[in-house]
């Protein structure tokens, strides 16, 4: 007699449940998307001990009828899809049929559905994945799954648990993408009773964001609406003074699902490159809109990861998006919008306390380091206290420069925001005269030998002198990079580098890309590579320093690495090498100077690796601060 036989039902969704429900988390995934699935408009999740005693879903969906509640916990039972073809064309979020056996499979399930008005429902009980009891009973509209003692028939995965605070983490964390996914859904969530999200479900967006990330997050964000034949794109993106520690602050909906995605992750970052310090992250949601054909849902059995057809062109699509509303957007952060990295405020604060304790002298002309902060006042003319007081705001409202107006010929443009793409653009648009320019500054003074503080009409101004120089000198490095080859100068006496022998073998095998830099390299034997040449301009005593940077960069970068990129990198090494460090005292006529020079700059907003390099406060926002005004 043959091995073989077919596993029986219990077995086999005790398997599936290893799949589909991998923690409390999956359970709540699921009933979830099964009340959406149903046209709910109101889904209420309550949790106890992390989702391992109870989790509740209750909505006022669609509703089992009567002759289904049973058939809806067998396994590959749905109402969902009929034919095969229907598999490309899936527009619900299930369709496996697969969760509610599974579920059952794995904990004690109590289900109370009504699929009509009348009052009158069923309620089934489900215990190992066998029907215990099956009765008639009040109820309204809609459905109530109860699922408890979750995994207790399998012990191995309830020893694989983490912490109640972690599996519920899991919960709120999909629940907080369901309802940035579905913001005309009013959902609830709760944990041991406490209430920890509600949303309002009017189909605000926005509001859904500033109830999950707080209201300041959501302040300084910037709509997102575009469209292409294939495609449409909707939702908000951070500005980039408004960053995140963490990657999984980017959500991404396909056609009102959820999903993970590489490739769209690294088109919003490329959108905000060098705008973004290093490893800080926008708060971005993105709601894509598709043909169903068009993506594949079936690749994955919680379904959070799909497959598109032609995801380079949807990638390059969001990038090209992105880059054009962050590319209208006049970068100076305002000091007085604290925001979870620009704390100033609280800074500010605590300094004018200390300050309030000594000697005022008054003179603008004392060396600010010396002087009280109340005394850092710009002289404000009447007209801006007028505008102050009728809450005038230079920089959101009249948007003088603040919002940078790209002209319209630009915007129709693919406004990539690579510096290299940058700076293609960005002289036309000047050559236009269309673009409002850098404000002008007046210095007043400079702090700590690090920040110059200078004042003009609209308020007060810190700059970052490093970050403004390094500007200053990136852009100028970056057009010398242009033609590296022409300035390269033999040396008398050559340079040698040692590498590793891997390293050596990569770097021998990456010389013309070295010399696309105007650097020539030649092996002398071993693992010895000698430096043959480099352009006279490498800022003086830092030559070989850069040169073993450009190599360990190449190195790592490995294949990623092009011209365009190296061209980049090598203005970066050279800007930083070549810029004034903090803490080195500049004369007034330096700063002036300074000042002129980061105004010209194509960029002057942000150094190269994204920091900020101005931070502004506004006279109205100052007199807030002395509560002039309310
Ligand atoms: P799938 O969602 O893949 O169809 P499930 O096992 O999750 O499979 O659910 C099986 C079926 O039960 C669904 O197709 C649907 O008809 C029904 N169902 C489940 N949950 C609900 C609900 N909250 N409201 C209405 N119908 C539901
Ligand atoms: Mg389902």
């Amino acid at each position: 007699m043959g091995k073989i036989h077919i596993l029986d039902e219990h077995i086999a969704n005790q398997i599936a449940a290893g799949e589909v429900v991998e923690r409390p988390a999956s359970v709540v995934k699921e009933l979830v998307e099964n009340s959406i699935d149903a046209g709910s408009t109101k889904i209420d999740v309550a949790v106890e001990e992390g989702g391992l005693r109870l989790i509740r879903v209750t909505d006022n969906g669609s509703g089992i009828e009567a002759d289904d509640c049973e058939a809806a916990f067998f396994r590959h039972a749905t109402s969902k899809l009929a034919v095969g073809k229907d598999l490309y064309q899936i527009r619900s979020l299930g369709f496996r049929g697969e969760a509610l056996p599974s579920i059952a499979a794995v904990a004690k399930v109590e289900c109370i559905t009504a699929s009509n008005t009348q009052g009158l429902g069923r309620k089934v009980v489900i215990e190992g994945g066998k029907v215990t009891a099956f009765d008639q009973t009040s109820a309204s509209r809609g459905t109530d799954i109860l699922v408890k003692d979750l995994f207790y028939n399998t012990p191995a995965r309830l020893k694989y648990m983490k912490t109640i605070q972690t599996e519920f983490g899991h919960i709120s964390d999909y629940m907080y993408r369901l309802a940035l996914a579905h913001p005309n859904i009013a959902f609830s969530l709760s944990h041991n009773d406490n209430i920890l999200l509600q949303t309002l479900g009017n189909g605000d967006l926005l509001q859904n964001i500033a109830a999950i990330y707080g209201t300041s997050m959501a302040k300084g964000m910037l709509p997102v609406k575009a469209e292409s034949l294939d495609y449409t794109l909707e939702g908000y993106i951070t500005k980039p003074e408004i960053t995140r520690a963490n990657r999984t602050s980017m959500s991404f909906i396909v056609n009102g699902r959820y999903i993970r995605n590489y490739a769209l992750a690294q088109a919003i970052l490329q959108a905000y490159h060098t705008l973004l310090p290093i490893h800080r992250f926008p708060l971005t949601v993105i709601h894509i809109g598709m043909d169903p054909s068009l993506v594949d849902v079936n690749v994955h059995p919680a379904k959070l990861e799909v497959r598109f057809s032609k995801e380079a062109e949807l990638v390059q699509f969001l990038q090209q998006a992105l880059s054009r509303i962050l590319g209208k957007q006049v970068l100076i952060p305002e000091a007085s919008k604290p925001s979870p990295k620009h704390n100033v405020i609280q800074e500010q604060l605590q300094l004018y306390a200390t300050a309030a304790l000594s000697p005022a002298p008054s003179s603008t002309s004392t060396p600010i380091s010396s002087m009280p902060p109340s005394t850092m006042a710009p002289v404000i003319s009447p007209r801006a206290v007028n505008e102050a007081k009728s809450s005038f705001n230079p920089f959101r409202d009249n948007s003088s420069w603040r919002e940078r107006d790209i002209p319209q010929k630009e915007q129709q443009r693919d406004l990539g925001l690579t510096p290299q793409q940058m700076m293609e653009i960005y002289p036309q648009a000047e050559e236009t005269k269309a673009l409002p320019a850098f404000p002008k500054l007046y210095p007043i003074g400079q702090m700590r030998g690090t920040y110059i503080i200078a004042q003009n009409e609209e308020g007060l101004y810190l700059i970052d002198q490093h970050a403004a120089h390094e500007r200053i000198n990136y852009e100028k490095y970056y057009d010398l990079f242009g033609n590296p080859q022409e300035a390269s100068q033999d040396l008398l006496v050559p340079m040698t580098l040692e590498f590793t022998p891997s390293d050596a073998e990569t770097v021998r095998g990456r010389l013309p890309l070295f010399e696309q830099a105007g650097v020539y390299l030649e092996h002398f034997g071993g693992n010895t590579l000698i430096v043959r040449s480099y352009p006279h301009w490498f800022p003086k005593g830092e030559e070989k320093h850069i040169i073993e940077e450009m190599a360990e960069w190449i190195i790592r970068e490995k294949k990623a690495v092009d011209v365009g990129k190296l061209r980049e990198k090598s203005a970066i090494l050279c800007s930083c090498k070549a810029s004034i460090k903090a803490n080195q005292s500049l004369t007034l006529p330096e700063i002036e100077a300074l000042l002129e020079r980061l105004a010209r700059c194509k960029i002057p907003y942000t150094c190269p690796h994204g920091r900020p390099i101005v931070v502004s406060f506004t006279n109205y926002e100052l007199e807030k601060m002395f509560k002039r005004v309310m």
